[in-house]
């Protein structure tokens, strides 16, 4: 029998909870619990006897692994693994996850929210513009973008699309108009959705010369990473630019200059929201459970992130 554990310093719902028991228990192994954690000793006591491990933004980095001698696989519940040391876990012959796409549609629903509060001004009582119509840039195209682009089709906007990656033909046949650069994508867009993942070839690189290309009005969403933003020159860009907007759902580390500089122009969620909310919470517990299950019963390794 093997022993699962879920540790969450901020707790999947109930619901969730009992999902991911259910899935566990009748693969014949036992779930374990540590919510609310507050100290790293309560983690590095509870990882000892377990085979496998679900979190959600906590850190699992060399310490956490060492400490946890019969672990073989984490899962992330959730899209970003950057919580994870994915060299120290391959070094201790740990498979790490992530459950991609189960919390793509909270997340870009979201972005939605945050580009109807830009072009209705905040709600400030003045008139704003309609989403119909205007440009959506998507930069990157993958689980939550492709959410977005089908969400935005609905508000009757002209999408287009970025992703380095992603084979044009893939994002033309979701109707969708790819662009060859991260700069046609911004000097065409009225509003451009940030969808990247931090990388070493992303962080800083929202900078000032590609956010600068954005015509008169432009909005930039970012429900992706705030690494990827390059703070400095952002709000230097919007000092010089009275036009351009920023909504994120990342708090900056510069959230109080924003605010202060930027009323009527800057939002930030006071914590990140994307993926809170009741399915995706469900989802991506349910599938993590599932993927350990597959994992150790049948060495199913599909959303491994690691070597
Ligand atoms: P995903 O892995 O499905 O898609 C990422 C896409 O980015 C891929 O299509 C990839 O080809 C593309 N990409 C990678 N590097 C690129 C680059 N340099 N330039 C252009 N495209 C590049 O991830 P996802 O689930 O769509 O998540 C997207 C982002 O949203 C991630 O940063 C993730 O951490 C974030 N996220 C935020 C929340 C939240 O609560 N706000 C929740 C989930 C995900």
């Amino acid at each position: 029998m093997a022993k699962i554990l879920v540790a969450t310093e901020k707790p999947f719902a109930a619901i969730a909870v009992k999902g991911i028991r259910e899935v566990v228990e009748q693969a014949g192994d036992e779930l374990v619990l540590l919510e609310k954690y507050t100290e790293k000793a309560q983690l590095l006591d509870a990882v000892k006897d377990v085979d496998a491990l679900i979190i959600r933004s906590d850190k699992v980095d060399k310490e956490v692994l060492d400490a946890a001698q019969q672990l073989k696989i984490v899962v992330r519940a959730g899209a970003g693994y950057d919580n994870v040391d994915l060299d120290a876990a391959t070094a201790h012959q740990v498979c790490v996850m992530n459950t991609p796409g189960q919390n793509s549609n909270a997340v870009a629903e979201l972005a939605f929210g945050m580009m109807v509060m830009a072009v209705r001004n905040f709600y400030n009582g003045t008139s704003g513009t309609e989403l119909k119509g205007k440009k959506l840039g998507i930069h990157a195209f993958g689980n939550v973008g492709r959410n977005v682009a089908r969400i935005a089709q609905g508000f009757g906007m002209e999408v287009y699309a970025y992703d380095a990656f992603c084979p044009k033909e893939v994002i033309e046949e979701a109707g969708v108009k790819a662009v060859d650069s991260a700069e046609a994508l911004y000097e065409t867009c009225n509003i451009v959705s940030l969808h990247i993942p931090a990388t070493a070839e992303t962080k800083n690189s929202i900078n000032a010369a590609l956010v600068g290309k954005m015509p008169k009005g432009g909005i930039l969403v970012n429900t992706a990473r705030k690494e990827v933003i390059n703070e400095a020159e952002l709000i230097q860009l919007m000092e010089e630019r009275t036009d351009l907007k920023y909504l994120t759902d990342i708090m900056p580390a510069a959230n109080d200059e924003f605010t202060a500089k930027f009323a009527g122009r800057y939002f930030s969620t006071p914590k990140k929201m994307g993926a809170q909310t009741a399915e995706a919470n469900i989802n991506a517990g349910i599938a993590a459970a599932h993927q350990i299950e597959g994992f150790l019963k049948e060495g199913i390794e599909k959303f491994r992130v690691n070597k």
